[in-house]
């Protein structure tokens, strides 16, 4: 639906959605923009050039601190690690050195050599291309950090508004955009920024409708005036008529809701199950209308603990789950501990590439008695329990370890046991692994971190850690096909799950079940349900060939008019 060309004479801006969703709001520009120190600001020849050097670098050290500290503060693991980033900018001696070359030889102001440093810096990025030239943007968030405290300005951010607001810039300096608050920020609009620009990441990891690369957003969008965002479709309508904002509305995001039963147009069955991670967020996924649970995450009883917990205290905790879930199917993952979730008591010795080391199911070779421990809580929670508990193992490499999970399982009267597909080494071995497994899940969170061996929790290969990656996808559906014949059922509950044109895919490629966070539920439910399964088994064809995660991504899109005319 395009609502600029029949609804409204305002002008529009086009740029790429990168989360989708519709939002209306009045536009608010970012606050306290640095702006450059006039050319030729120089001291003058009887001041203290050295001391005024050395401000720049307690400029950029407190920069570090204060960056860093809202790294430890903040719980979002992608959050944490682009303030990371930006804190490295900051002790980063290039900028700070050259900066203070400048004051010290050529007399200049120090916020002045901290322009032209960073000036510096950001053109020999850009010459570089791709992903270091979308980089720049966080060279010039220090910059005007560093200016800001230089000239004992307040940092730039987000503007103070009553109400919650369409935020437009040239591009959200990236520790901005780690501090964005989604019950504030109703959408986000950029002149600059690309789909794999912080911005993006950002936006999509907290659910925030965002168009990037919209060309002349900032001097269109003035503030005060109000716009419509669509951030599917990539398109913004400033000062929309009411027309134009009811029948946008009217497919929105913010009205949909889940009826709890998946599929595609011409009755194509897909499970539509929700990722949980405690007792509080299974109400929660309950409340959307989840037929299930396709993933119980079990580490929030093991973490923030110096011993593990007890046999008890697992079975109260997965009993309040299975309570919520009562008719329904839940399925729980035994511990996934290691790498991004590491545990003080399942630590033996250093590990050089802790992604790489003993993690998930591969515990059981330090720890055998975790895993018993565990399946023997799951076992007596189940007993007591009227939902259909299936369980699974986490991090599966070799057909060895599905056999010998799922006997373990079987020990304990678990007899509904199955694996995640993590590794490619499973991925490619489903035709064996499902003589035992009695279902699989596809973990597309690890499987991309390691298809592409690109550390998950680095925001800075994020555009390599993007499940659209035809690799990936190949990887999806030689599993899928491994398993075609044993009648075993192999879903999805990796965040690909979550994105309604990619679950449109997974379901052409032949997955049974998608999980995902909650809040996903009503999206994907209604993308499935406007097409079929003809449709589906196109589009994953279409992304099979394609011959890069962008690429696939718009093509698909390009041939989804359902998706867009949904503003999904
Ligand atoms: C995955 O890897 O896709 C997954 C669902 O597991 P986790 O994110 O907990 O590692
Ligand atoms: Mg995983």
């Amino acid at each position: 639906m395009n609502v600029t060309d029949t609804h409204s004479t305002e002008p529009t801006i086009t740029g790429i959605g990168v989360c989708p969703g519709i939002a209306y709001g009045r536009i608010f520009h970012l606050t306290q923009p640095i702006t450059e120190p006039a050319p030729g600001m120089r001291l003058g020849p009887r001041e203290d050039h050295r001391a005024q050097a050395k401000r720049i670098s307690e400029a950029a050290g407190a920069v570090r601190e204060e960056l860093e500290e809202a790294a430890r503060r903040t719980r979002n693991h992608q959050t944490r690690d682009l303030l990371e980033a930006t804190a490295l900018i900051a002790a980063d001696p290039t900028l700070v050195n050259s900066a203070q070359d400048a004051v010290t030889n050529d007399y200049l102001t120090p916020e002045r050599a901290v322009w032209e440093a960073a000036a510096t810096v950001c053109t020999q990025f850009k010459a570089l291309g791709g992903y270091f030239a979308e980089r720049t943007s966080d060279i010039s968030d220090v910059r005007d950090r560093i200016i800001a405290k230089l000239t004992d300005r307040l940092a730039p951010g987000l503007p103070i508004a009553e109400e919650p607001y369409i935020l437009v810039a040239p591009d959200l300096p990236p520790s901005v955009a780690a501090t964005l608050d989604e019950r504030l920020v109703l959408a986000i609009v950029t002149d600059g920024a690309g789909p794999t620009s912080h911005t993006a990441i950002i936006a999509n990891a907290k659910g925030i409708p965002a168009v990037v690369a919209a060309e002349n957003a900032t001097a269109t969008l003035t503030p005060g005036g109000t716009a419509l965002v669509n951030g599917a479709a990539g398109t913004v309508l400033l000062n929309p008529s009411r027309d134009a904002i009811a029948l946008l509305q009217r497919g929105a995001h913010t009205r949909r809701v889940f009826h709890g039963h998946g599929g595609t147009a011409d009755g194509h069955r897909v499970q539509l199950l929700a990722n949980i991670g405690d007792p509080a967020s299974a109400r929660e996924a309950a409340a959307a209308g989840a037929e299930g649970v396709g993933l119980f995450r079990t580490e929030f009883c093991f973490l923030d603990r110096k011993t593990p917990p007890s046999l008890d205290e697992q079975v109260d905790h997965y009993a309040l789950v299975f309570h919520t879930f009562s008719g329904r199917k839940v399925v729980i993952r035994t511990l996934d501990s290691g790498a991004d979730k590491p545990l003080p008591f399942m630590t033996f010795g250093h590990e050089e590439n802790p992604a790489l080391g003993v993690r998930g199911y591969r515990s059981v070779r330090t720890a055998p008695e975790l895993l018993e421990t565990q399946l023997q809580a799951i076992a007596l929670a189940a007993q007591a329990a009227t939902c259909d508990v299936w369980v699974m193992a986490p991090m599966i490499s070799t057909v060895d370890e599905a056999q010998a999970f799922v006997q373990a399982c079987e020990k304990h009267g678990l007899n509904h046991s199955g694996v995640m597909i993590e590794t490619p080494s499973a991925a490619l071995m489903t035709d064996h692994i499902m003589e035992h497994a009695h279902f699989a899940s596809i973990g597309t969170n690890d499987l991309t971190q390691y298809a592409m061996a690109a550390d998950r929790v680095l925001g800075s290969l994020a555009e390599l850690n993007d499940p659209w990656q035809p690799a990936v996808l190949r990887l999806i559906d030689a599993a899928v096909r491994g398993a075609q014949g044993t009648d075993r059922p192999v879903g999805v509950c990796g965040e690909a799950a979550a994105q309604p044109a990619l679950a449109v895919v997974l379901v052409g490629l032949g997955v049974s079940s998608l999980s995902m966070s909650p809040r996903s539920l009503a999206d994907v439910s209604a993308a499935l349900a406007a097409v079929d399964l003809a449709k589906c088994q196109e589009m994953a064809r279409l992304a099979l060939g394609a011959r890069s995660a962008g690429q696939a991504r718009q093509v698909v899109r390009d041939s989804l008019s359902e998706l867009t005319a949904l503003a999904l």
